[in-house]
């Protein structure tokens, strides 16, 4: 999906780039109005959250994301375009969806639930030259959120992850992101939270985007409910808000 993304965003800048004759490039003649980006991971503004680790201060950050196909993201390359005197536009068909919808969506198109466990989602795969081995850490944001949009479409998921982060102690540098999404989560969420690190551009409004945070929201936690071992620390005094 993100290679999807690139080569998307790739397309239009070389097309727009040779339109104007900066670049010599073996581009179609014919009219293209629109170019879909539809990278799921990036498609929407990812919320600020929070670690919280024992003994030490709280503190705000970023989830990991290129942003690449966020709304301002696009907004941007669009006015770029225009600029530019280009005749397309950049679009995100799958911005109202959640990770799990569009999982749904690809297995009503006929893909099969093996051939979405093929895919690869991962923020920092693991380098190595060993096919055997997996490809996916298991514990970046990227990956909880693929485990997330699985576990909804399918109720199974095959990828081999490197980790499990519920595994692994709490002082472990690789559960950061899960104890990072664990407390957003548990923390109401507002129109705030959708716009306090990147605005959106000025025809969208953060209301409009909430109903599908919540939708992620729920299919997150389901996932979360499902693989925290009971009794362990991180499900202990968890209580998600849809
Ligand atoms: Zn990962």
């Amino acid at each position: 999906m993100l290679a999807h993304a690139a080569v998307s965003l790739l397309f239009v800048s070389t097309k727009q780039a040779a339109r104007h004759g900066r670049l010599q490039l073996h581009a179609s003649n014919s009219p293209c109005k629109r170019n879909s980006v539809t990278h799921r991971d990036f498609s929407r503004p990812k919320p600020p959250t929070q670690r919280s680790r024992p003994g030490t201060k709280r503190e705000t950050r970023t989830v990991i994301s290129t942003r690449s196909a966020h709304p301002r993201t696009l907004s941007l390359l669009n006015q770029l375009i225009t600029t530019l005197g280009g005749g397309v536009a950049v679009v995100n068909p799958l911005s109202d969806l959640t990770k799990g919808e569009v999982c749904d969506l690809a297995l009503e198109a006929g893909l099969t639930g093996e051939t979405l466990c093929s895919t690869v989602s991962c923020s920092h795969p693991p380098h190595t030259r060993n096919a055997q081995l997996p490809f996916h850490c298991g514990y970046c944001y990227a990956c909880l959120v693929r485990r997330a949009g699985l576990w909804h479409a399918l109720r199974t998921d095959s990828t081999s992850y490197q980790h499990d982060p519920w595994q692994l102690p709490s002082r472990d540098s690789k559960t950061e992101d899960l104890l990072a999404l664990l407390l957003w989560l548990s923390t109401p969420l507002t129109s705030k939270d959708l716009i306090s690190d990147v605005q959106l551009p000025s025809e969208i409004s953060p209301a409009d985007l909430l109903p599908v945070q919540h939708r992620a929201r729920e299919e997150l936690s389901a996932m979360l409910s499902n693989a925290l071992p009971e009794g362990g620390p991180y499900r202990s005094g968890w209580q998600p808000i849809p």
